[in-house]
């Protein structure tokens, strides 16, 4: 090791810690250095397990991933680069030419257009069903049903789905459970008969603002496959991503509680508004889901609110020119309040027809609900509502 280059190549490695980091390290590297040919055969067998190479496998990861399970109460998880890369990795592990879908007609508009994107590309079916009308679903399930998948809160109607209601109705089929609305910490789909638990963790477990990724949860016989994708696809996201994940998550349980009360506050002001004509919140009595929010969301109602402007669209952009500090953000779960607009964003693509179908009017106004004081968040709504 004489040549400056050499010494500058390899760079210096630091003795083992005699204590530990309080907070998990960033292991913020392509590979781990293996001890021998007899230790890969011993990784391969399945005779001790270790990390070998960042697209398959990676601390960070693996410390998120076993915090998500813990919370869906099940043995495993699967991070990936974005919930829809998460998303897209769980159907090609389950889907093939001529294989069947059933989906609940109301999802985020990106699934929609992936299993539209699918059934013309794989050659799939896919049936859309009435997530609220579980009775429904014997008669659209075939042999070749490979998975169902709902949302726990729908996206911009907050219908709640009765979990333990539809997977009795499906048999054999396993549910995927979109749960990024809810949070392990409002309900935990795979105690209620769902197969898997998927998140957005760029949302609320994540929770500022920052990071992009995704995550499903299962028994680790249902996850595997997806974990195989992962890898085969290189949907794996980077350390960093998953270490901030982790961090956002030590306050999920806190962020949620008060996201829960700002929001009920909330829809009580809004449902009491002379210019909000119709309000979608499952805390209220009447939403079409409540009953069912009751008995799925037994924590909280969850921090999305939605809310239809007697005056359309012209009404909408007066409010959000009047919102001040609210801006107007195409994504949730931030910890500040943010507002978005389905028609214009995440229901763009849909036709002028199923947007009507399905409830998001041109006056539809959506609310993520933040954490800041409720007394604020009421003043400044109430007054871009006024003006
Ligand atoms: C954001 C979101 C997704 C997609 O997740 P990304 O991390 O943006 O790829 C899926 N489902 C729901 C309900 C979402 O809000």
């Amino acid at each position: 090791m004489s040549h400056d280059e050499t010494r500058a190549s390899r760079g210096g490695w630091y003795a083992p810690l005699t204590t530990q980091p309080s907070v998990p390290a960033i292991y913020q590297t392509t590979a781990f250095d293996v001890d021998g040919l007899e230790q890969l055969d011993d990784f391969a067998s399945g005779l001790s397990s270790g990390h070998i190479y960042t697209r398959d496998s990676n601390p960070n990861h693996e410390a998120f991933a076993a915090d998500l399970a813990g919370l869906e109460a099940t043995e495993s998880a699967v991070v990936c680069s974005s919930g829809m890369g998460a998303i897209a990795a769980t159907l090609m592990s389950r889907l093939g030419h001529g294989d069947h879908v059933l989906a609940a007609r109301v999802l985020y508009g990106r699934t929609t257009q992936l299993l539209t994107h699918l059934e013309e590309r794989l050659g799939i079916s896919v049936t859309l069903f009435d997530a609220t009308r579980p009775e429904q679903i014997p008669a659209l399930v075939r042999p070749e049903t490979r998975i169902c998948l709902v949302e726990s809160i729908s996206n911009p109607l907050m219908e709640v789905a009765d979990i333990p209601a539809i997977v009795s109705q499906l048999g054999s089929v396993p549910l995927f459970v979109d749960s990024t609305f809810a949070t392990p910490v409002l309900q935990k789909p795979i105690e209620l008969g769902a197969t898997w638990a998927f998140h957005s963790a760029s949302k609320y477990l994540n929770g500022h603002g920052d990071v992009m990724m995704g995550v499903v949860a299962g028994r680790e016989q249902d996850v595997a496959g997806i974990r195989t994708m992962v890898s085969l696809f290189g949907m794996n996201t980077s350390p960093l991503e998953s270490w901030l994940a982790s961090r956002g998550m030590r306050t999920l349980g806190l962020r949620m509680q008060r996201v829960c009360e700002n929001a009920q506050r909330l829809a009580d002001v809004l449902q009491a508004h002379s210019r909000v004509r119709a309000i979608y919140y499952p805390g209220l009595p009447g939403h079409p889901t409540h009953a069912t929010a009751g008995r799925m969301l037994p924590n909280g109602y969850g921090g999305m609110i939605s809310f239809e402007l007697q005056d359309g669209v012209d009404g909408v952009r007066r409010l959000f020119r009047n919102l001040g500090e609210i801006p107007f953000s195409p994504t949730l779960a931030d910890t500040r309040t943010t507002v978005s607009y389905p028609a214009g964003t995440s229901h763009r693509y849909l036709t002028a027809a199923q947007r009507s179908e399905f409830g998001i009017t041109d006056g539809l106004v959506r609310l993520s609900v933040g954490i800041e004081a409720a007394d604020d968040l009421e003043l400044e709504l109430l007054s871009a509502l006024d003006r």
